[in-house]
């Protein structure tokens, strides 16, 4: 009986290693493809010069390639672009590249759909569909690179597109092994950054894994942490804040705390305080991020003034703080508001694949 062939971007280095010797090759025989296709960005197999006759026929009963599908791409007027991919039928999540100064993060999906239903959120409408595997992560970020103009290279990931990260451990620490591998597109793991709702007992695997660490707050007391993120209910404030500083002691690194600005339920002036109290606990930085509101959602955005106000309190109390500037409005990228489900006007360009 024919064996099922491996999907090569699911694979680490080790993992490669392994197969290619189950299937009586040379381990270098791995680390060579593995550089072809992640360090050269070589595709063809006609074109791997330096590997052997044997192998080269044998790749095809090994291995497929397969990557996502891409659907479509829209170019916002400011720079960011955001693509809609899908991996089989009802299964469509987005990605969105941010560009910033000589900054091009990549914000990848770790899940269609997401469980954590954290109230203020577009994608908790949806239920959790799947978990992405390592390579419909790792082939978010070969794809939307090769798709670049050649002189913007993707430089950093943050894992704050749809889905929640620690609920999919297996597919996104994977994806990080494979992308930081020195052999291939070698990525800095401090230019990955994992975003996890608070899923305490997985936040030791973010310290392992190298990758920075950021934590959605979004309240800074459990009675309003738990009317706004469900998960508050089994891992409270205490718990979380535990696991933070277990992280920032073991790397040293500071933890970035997401904040989701929502007018009169976390904006409030004891909130402020409420959180600057948080803050002088941890080792962090605060990215305040005002709610992109959608229909029917049962919150509101604060007032541009109540925003800075709250912005300017933190500062005043000498927190690290920065507000996240809403990037890619018009082709609804923003923050929040990545649902393939959710769309509006198609005023912007739209690439088909
Ligand atoms: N599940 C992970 C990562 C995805 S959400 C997490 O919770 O961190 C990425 C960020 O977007 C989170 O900080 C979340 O609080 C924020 N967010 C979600 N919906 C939003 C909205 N409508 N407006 C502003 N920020 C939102």
């Amino acid at each position: 009986m024919e064996k099922t062939k491996h999907n090569f971007y699911n694979l680490t280095l080790s993992e490669l290693e392994s197969v290619v010797a189950e299937y009586g090759h040379k381990a270098f025989r791995a680390r060579q493809l593995f550089q072809w296709i992640y360090a050269h960005k070589v595709t063809d197999l006609d074109k791997m010069t330096n590997l052997s006759k044997d192998f080269k026929q044998d790749i095809p009963n090994i291995f497929n390639f397969e990557m996502p599908d891409l659907l479509t791409e829209k170019v916002s007027t400011d720079g960011t672009r955001k693509y809609l991919f899908s991996v089989g039928p009802g299964l469509s999540f987005e990605t969105v590249m941010i560009p910033a100064g000589d900054r091009n993060t990549l914000c990848v999906s770790s899940e269609v759909g997401c469980n954590m239903a954290c109230k203020f959120c577009f994608t908790a409408k949806q239920k959790l569909k799947k978990r992405l595997t390592a390579s419909e992560i790792v082939g978010q970020f070969i794809k939307v690179q090769n798709m670049l103009p050649k002189d913007i290279q993707l430089t950093n990931i943050v894992f704050m597109g749809m889905g929640e990260p620690l609920d999919n451990p297996e597919g996104v620490f994977s994806s990080i092994k494979i992308l930081t591998s020195e052999l291939g597109v070698n990525l800095s793991r401090k230019k990955i950054t994992v975003s996890t709702s608070g899923l305490v007992d997985k936040i030791p695997l973010v310290t392992e894994s190298g990758a920075r660490l950021a934590v959605s707050l979004n309240g800074a007391d459990n009675q309003t942490r738990d009317r706004v993120m469900p998960i508050n209910k089994k891992w409270n404030i205490e718990a979380l804040l535990q696991a933070c500083l277990d992280y920032t002691n073991a790397t040293k690194d500071k933890v970035t705390f997401e904040y989701v600005l929502l007018k009169d339920v976390t904006d409030r002036p004891e909130d402020a305080k409420k959180l600057i109290q948080l803050a002088r606990k941890i080792p962090c930085k605060i990215n305040i991020i005002p709610f992109n509101e959608h229909p029917n959602s049962g919150f509101e955005r604060p007032s541009e003034s109540s925003i800075d106000r709250f912005q300017k309190v933190l500062m005043n109390n000498n927190i690290h703080v920065l507000r996240r500037k809403t990037m890619g409005r018009d082709i609804y990228a923003a923050c929040g508001q990545l649902n393939s489900v959710y769309k509006n006007n198609e005023s912007t360009q739209t690439r088909a694949n």
